[in-house]
């Protein structure tokens, strides 16, 4: 089905289209519409052209906007998992978890809407600020270029559709050619939800055009790319005195300390490094744990692994499904090759089926191995033996990376030790760093980006803090 570009409120067709097919069984699931450069800028235009609308709208008009979608959203979350399903190949469970989080996205903006708000300033302070009344405020920025990845397709558009709402901005979002549907889904429903026209745009086409027109246009005055860090570093350069964030990717990693009961832990961690084939940006990638602990670990992390079923996203006994792209498969066969070439052991996996890459444990890996330094994006895991906290967390911050890390440890000075030394954005005490809800501090330092997202923090990078003073003795 040929598929419309949403521009001011309208479905409009492009010039081009291009088939989209589903990663898995590579049937054409839609045609998609390949913006051109004078698409782009009506959606920009279009997003100018409302913002004022959006800046002067109540909060509580916005909040409504985005209750009314949580609502049409839960009324149809089985529709929306299955458009997941189909155009990422994430499995159908998985899908319907992203979808019950991004109700919570929404759900949560809709809440930070009413709560935006500045503070007063004790000016007399300063000796020369008597008799001065002072206080902030939060005002939007304007229009917003949001540029999102394949995998969370639905939920990190609204990380980035819903702060933006409910902070009085407008959007021009660019999704990822593989995963636009997701982006078309949620355009329908906000405008049955009431937001007025040209408030969201959806442009769909590559990024090298699409994207960068949307990033170097002076009306466009934020950029907001979840994504790698290779473009993230292309944006960033190309977007002048724009603002940005960029939340990047990852080789997150884990530390097991002696003492752990293992086996309690086995099946949290195997879904952290599996989960979404591992194209998540906080998977878990690398395990660094402790001699007395290690190879009981491997023993039932290995047994945990090959219970997943591998298959057909759209079958609920799916645990892992096709890889985005057969570039993606090659890629990840080809960097498990390259450990084994150099001493690594593969204790379970190793091979692709089609798209599918086995579910895939390394051992014995050295830390310059691409599977170890860089993201690897697909369902591997390493686990290494450590002697001490001390050289886990060396090990962990070995990384051009730093978005979370998980420790499991029942000693606090270990815990406490942790949560200093580790150089990421988040720490997870007693849990995998996979752990994430919608409205905590979410993002990373190093290679893995600048800023942060979850809801309250999302709205204070799209707004402009504004300072009033009053001189009361004129
Ligand atoms: P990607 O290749 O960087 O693409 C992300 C988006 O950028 C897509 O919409 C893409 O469009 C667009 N794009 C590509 N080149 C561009 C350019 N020159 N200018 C402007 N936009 C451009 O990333 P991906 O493969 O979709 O996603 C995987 C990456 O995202 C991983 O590194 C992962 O860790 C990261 N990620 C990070 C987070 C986080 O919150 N930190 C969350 C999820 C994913 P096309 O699709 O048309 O190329």
């Amino acid at each position: 089905m040929k598929r419309k570009l949403f521009i001011n409120g309208s479905w409009v067709g492009a010039e081009h289209y291009a088939p989209l097919s589903s990663p898995y069984d590579k049937k054409v699931i839609a045609e998609i519409p390949i913006a051109s450069e004078a698409d782009v800028e009506k959606a920009i235009e279009a997003a100018h052209n409302a913002f004022l609308k959006m800046a002067k709208m109540p909060k509580h008009e916005r909040g409504h906007i985005l209750e009314k979608l949580v609502m049409l959203l839960d009324k149809r979350k089985e529709e929306a998992a299955e458009i997941i399903a189909k155009e990422a190949a994430k499995p159908i469970k998985t899908a319907l978890e992203e979808v019950q989080r991004t109700i919570q996205t929404y759900k949560f903006s809709a809440e930070e809407a009413k709560r935006i708000h500045g503070e007063a300033l004790s000016l007399d302070a300063a000796p020369g600020g008597e008799n001065r009344t002072a206080y902030t405020v939060r005002e939007p920025i304007g229009v917003i270029g949001a540029i999102t990845p394949f995998n969370f397709p639905m939920n990190l558009v609204a990380h980035k559709v819903g702060p933006a709402i409910a902070s009085g901005n407008t959007i021009v979002l660019k999704p990822a050619s593989q995963t636009p549907l997701s982006a078309f889904f949620i355009a329908e429903l906000l405008q049955e939800a009431g937001l007025p026209d040209g408030a969201l745009n959806v442009v769909t086409g590559s990024g090298s055009i699409v994207g960068k027109k949307i990033v170097e246009d002076e009306r466009v005055k934020m950029i907001t790319f979840t994504g790698s860090p290779q473009v993230g570093k292309e944006i960033r350069n190309k977007a002048g005195l724009k603002r940005v964030t960029l939340e990047l990717g990852s080789n997150s990693a884990l530390i097991v300390d002696e003492g752990i009961d293992v086996k309690s832990i086995i099946p949290r961690c195997v879904k952290g490094a599996f989960s979404n084939q591992g194209q998540v940006c906080i998977s878990l990638q690398r395990i660094y744990v402790h001699e007395h602990v290690y190879d009981e670990f491997v023993n039932a992390f290995v047994k945990e692994t090959e219970k997943l079923t591998t298959g057909d996203p759209l079958d609920f006994q799916t645990d892992v499904s096709a890889l985005i792209s057969e570039h993606d498969v090659i890629r990840v066969i080809s960097w498990i090759e390259e450990a084994k070439k150099t001493g690594a052991i593969v204790a379970t996996g190793g091979n692709a089926k089609g798209n599918i890459v086995e579910p895939t444990v390394l051992l014995n890996t050295k830390p310059d191995m691409k599977v170890s330094c860089q993201e690897i994006f697909g369902p591997v895991v390493l686990i290494e033996k450590v002697s001490s906290i001390e050289q886990a967390v060396e090990y962990v911050n070995d990384s051009r990376y730093g978005l979370q890390a998980g420790i499991y440890t029942k000693n606090i000075h270990h815990a406490l030790y942790a949560a200093e030394e580790l150089k990421v954005g988040g720490v997870m005490i007693n849990d995998i760093p996979t752990f994430r809800v919608d409205h905590m501090p979410y993002g990373g330092v190093k290679e893995s980006g600048m800023g942060r997202e979850g809801i309250k923090y999302a709205i204070e990078e799209m707004t402009e803090l504004k300072l009033v003073v009053i001189n009361r003795q004129v």
